[in-house]
């Protein structure tokens, strides 16, 4: 656009008066201070100016520039709920991106009771004097997990930078060369060594290590061998791992503790659900390694973060750390961590309460139903071009869990010859509450396994809505 054009275009500009009577202002201001109506008329003007600058808006679509949808559209984006809910289709349980484990509603419950008021978080009650925010959490984690002594940190990236710093600093932790994991792209443990001030002494192949590898270096800087669980790939073929128990019996031969950074923290037996590649941490903790870390947000469904379990000795120092009281848990996680454990000690068991477990030991006949009533419901009021199958799939369980323990469970699957399935797997993202689909091939398909209880009634009319849109 020439300079000239834009000048006048420029001199169309509402003044921040004209704006500011608009209709839209009179509801905005119900919700908004004036100081905030008065930001988003300001950014009002600035996005019809930079529009003119880019040439976005042309002489011809001024006058038809709607102030009131504009004005709404400013607000929604800067001071609009940003984080939100969504329906996850995907089949992957704990999925790390879209927000790992939902809570149980009683978990909710504690959190709001203790965040809206004040609490013993560190007053010892009956002494009547100060108190310690761990030891709330200490007796329950110990007695489901057979430890020593527990520590919960802000997640399990932290209890694994607060073990190293506090056991290892200056000192040599033998790893094998099998187990030096990436956790989503940000958490390795080379990186996580060297920032702890732990000094990483590799050993063995890629593919195999044995006893004889961590044996030979051994020396008198080594301060700690640590296994770590290979959560999100396994190794296979011409392979050789040293077992957890064989790692204790040389730690106890040479006077070296032993940790296993086990990551997704199972307490429950998943064997009868079809998952028979997790060890749970009662087991980790029996075969006598000192100390194991995990998650609280994985298998054990619950809030964000990071358990320390194991002996007294190397807890006690864990909690001397000055890092511990950077890495310490708030009050909110630590009301819903202590309430997700307590499902686990009802008579029913967690599997009912907990959804990440509930959705692990979802029936296959509830999956096929669901799936059968989500596609008739979809083949009523989709156009008949859209053709809705019943395929056979498998979920995950996702976040680092077992990598290789597929779930099976059947998928619907939509498809249109006249629709790419990237097309209608945006539209499904763009609507009011966003789904998120699988992509295969030229279908888009929707797990039923990862809905949440009432998900399922709507999801028909927020695939229906999408599919309008793509279609339009
Ligand atoms: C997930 C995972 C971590 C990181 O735990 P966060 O709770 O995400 O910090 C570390 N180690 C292993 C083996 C894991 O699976």
């Amino acid at each position: 656009m020439s300079e000239s054009k834009a000048q006048s275009l420029f001199r169309k500009i509402p003044s921040v008066d004209k704006m500011l009577s608009q209709t839209s202002v009179t509801s905005l201001r119900k919700i908004y201070s004036e100081t905030t109506v008065k930001r988003i008329v300001r950014k009002a003007l600035e996005s019809l100016r930079l529009g003119i600058l880019s040439g976005e808006i042309s002489e011809g679509d001024f006058d038809s520039v709607d102030l009131d949808k504009l004005l709404n559209t400013e607000a929604d984006r800067l001071y609009g709920r940003k984080l939100r809910t969504l329906v996850n289709a995907t089949g992957v349980i704990v999925h790390t991106n879209l927000g790992r484990s939902p809570l149980p509603k009683p978990v909710i419950d504690r959190i709001t009771e203790v965040a809206m008021s004040y609490s013993n978080l560190e007053y010892d009650v009956d002494k009547g004097s100060r108190g310690d925010r761990n030891s709330h959490l200490r007796v329950l984690i110990e007695e489901l997990t057979g430890a020593e002594s527990a520590l919960a940190v802000n997640n399990n990236a932290a209890a694994v930078l607060l073990a190293l710093s506090t056991m290892a600093e200056g000192k040599e932790v033998i790893v094998s060369r099998g187990e030096l994991i990436e956790i989503g792209g940000s958490f390795r443990i080379p990186e996580v060594m060297a920032r702890s001030g732990a000094v990483l002494k590799e050993v063995g192949a890629t593919n195999r290590t044995h006893p004889r590898d961590y044996i030979g270096a051994i020396n008198q800087n080594t301060a700690l061998i640590l296994k770590c669980h290979t959560s999100n790939y396994r190794i296979v073929g011409f392979t050789r791992e040293v077992e957890l128990n064989e790692l204790v019996e040389i730690g106890r031969t040479h006077n070296i503790p032993t940790m296993m950074d086990l990551g997704s923290g199972c307490l429950v037996d998943l064997r009868p659900h079809g998952l028979t590649d997790e060890v749970t941490v009662q087991s980790v903790i029996a075969s006598g390694v000192d100390i194991v870390s995990f998650s609280g947000d994985k298998l054990l469904g619950g809030p964000q973060a990071g358990l320390l379990v194991g002996k007294k000795e190397y807890i006690g120092a864990m909690k001397k750390n000055p890092l511990a009281r950077a890495l310490r848990m708030d009050k909110m996680t630590l009301a819903g961590l202590e309430a997700t454990l307590e499902q686990y000690t009802r008579p029913e068991g967690p599997f009912q309460s907990i959804p990440t477990l509930e959705m692990i030991a979802r029936s296959s006949e509830r999956l096929l139903s669901d799936a059968e009533l989500l596609a008739s419901s979809l083949r009523k009021s989709l156009d008949p071009n859209f053709v809705i199958t019943i395929e056979a799939g498998s979920g995950k369980v996702g976040g680092g869990a077992l990598p290789m323990g597929d779930l099976e469970g059947p998928r619907v699957t939509i498809r249109n010859e006249s629709l790419s399935a990237a097309k209608l797997e945006r539209s499904l993202r763009f609507g009011a509450t966003p789904v998120i689909a699988l992509v295969h091939e030229n279908s888009v398909m929707f797990d039923c396994r990862t809905l949440l209880p009432g998900q399922l009634d709507i999801l028909p009319g927020l695939i229906k809505k999408a599919a309008d849109i793509a279609t339009a």
